[in-house]
């Protein structure tokens, strides 16, 4: 017997990661010499910083190589409870907090703990790649509240209601948004929070990209509102994008005593505690004023206006400028193509990696991502310019 048919059936209809897969493909043929240009990246381009890097060679030299509590080291829970007061106007105490592998980790947790089989969870599409999948994981349902360019790729609350059903149990929500840069205002959360009360919705408020946010836009967490919908909500964050640190694995969480709770034990019985050196690394970057971050927004909002200006001269694509995370979100219908044909024919004949919007949802888009410098997006630009003007003559 195969097998590939002695798996669980709970892993049969899940899909690689799109994202993940690409963005290794461009870094392969990129080391292999080729001239590619990166525009694939769901990571910021820039170094971790060095003082980071030093506190995790400090406590790899003093020793600090063993297990440490499940949920995470008090001091670094401590600083996630005064980041989410000062920042968010949240109070989580550190017995609240679970640190995990990345906040892709910590919105796997909470699915896991919070879903039953069949359970729907209400994803506003287009969507991050990974949560239809994780809720096909834990053997929910994914149901897709669907956004166009017209609304600016945002659920309102009554879109929210129309798809609410007897099984609905969690939204997730992602500002600002991977892969449209949506940002929700205070009084749209607002109104959906309202609606979550009402009906009892769980809200996995995912908030990684929080600090990538342009032209004096304002970051706001859903669980702040009032005290019905802070029970109501887990907000995830972490350091990938914020401090560069990717690959560092750490992500976190917020969230009500009970539900931390499961969480600590389903990560005793999986992963145990994220490793020991990041989190120290974790400590130094969050005890550090915030200006690697700042300069890193700076950065990226300089390169998406130069994005917006080249890609405002292209006729056959359009685009909403994203008011937050790195990555441009085009609309490529005029040119005829699907995603994948768009994406795997400017990668074959041009060298420019995108990713296709069929992963997000919407086949009628690619994203463009601009965690790359001004020069490879001044290059890329140059191929794409050319090469979409020759195959829509
Ligand atoms: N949420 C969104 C929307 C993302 O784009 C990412 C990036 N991978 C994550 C969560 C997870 O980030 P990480 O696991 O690296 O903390
Ligand atoms: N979040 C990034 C992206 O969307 C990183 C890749 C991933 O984790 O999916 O490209």
């Amino acid at each position: 017997m195969k097998i590939d048919t002695r798996l669980a059936e709970r892993l049969k209809k899940i899909n690689p990661s799109s994202t993940l897969a690409i963005t290794s493909k461009a870094k392969k043929l990129k080391s292999e010499g080729k001239d590619i240009v990166n525009f694939a990246a769901g990571e910021p381009d820039f170094d971790t910083p060095d003082f980071i890097k030093e506190k995790a060679i400090a406590a790899i030299n003093s020793g600090f190589t063993k297990y440490t509590p499940t949920t995470g080291i008090l001091e670094l829970k401590k600083l996630i409870s005064g980041k989410f007061q000062k920042d968010n106007q949240l109070y989580y105490s550190p017995d609240q907090i679970v640190v995990s592998n990345g906040a892709k980790h910590s919105i796997y947790n909470t699915l896991m703990v919070l879903l039953n089989r069949r359970d729907e969870v209400l994803i506003p599409a287009p969507y991050w790649v990974s949560y239809p999948e994780m809720v096909s994981l834990c053997e929910g349902i994914p149901r897709f509240i669907k956004t166009n360019a017209e609304n600016n790729f945002k659920i309102t609350a009554k879109d929210l209601s129309k798809h609410i059903t007897a099984k609905s149990k969690v939204l997730i929500i992602n500002s600002p948004a991977n892969p449209t840069g949506a940002v929700y205002s205070r009084v749209e959360l607002e109104e959906i929070a309202k609606i979550c009360v009402d009906k009892n919705i769980f809200v996995i408020s995912d908030e990684i990209y929080e600090k990538i946010i342009f032209d004096g836009v304002i970051h706001e967490s859903i669980a702040s509102f009032n005290k019905d919908i802070y029970k109501l909500t887990i907000t995830v964050n972490g350091l990938s994008k914020s401090h560069s640190m990717t690959g560092w694995r750490i992500g976190y969480l917020g969230a009500p005593p009970d539900v931390t709770n499961a969480i600590s034990n389903l990560q005793d019985h999986s992963t145990s505690n994220p490793n020991s050196i990041a989190q120290h690394a974790a400590v130094a970057a969050l005890s550090a004023p915030e200006d690697f971050t700042h300069k890193l927004c700076q950065e990226f909002a300089r390169r998406r206006d130069y994005l917006a200006k080249r890609l405002g001269n292209l006729p056959t694509l359009s685009f909403c400028l994203p008011h937050g995370a790195f990555y441009m979100f085009c609309n490529i219908s005029k040119t005829g193509l699907d995603s994948i044909s768009f994406a795997s024919r400017l990668l074959d004949e041009q060298y420019v990696c995108v990713i296709p919007g069929n992963s997000f949802g919407a086949d009628d888009f690619i994203r463009i991502s601009f965690a790359t410098s001004i020069e490879e997006l001044q290059i890329g630009m140059d191929r794409i310019e050319k090469w979409v003007a020759k195959i829509s003559r």
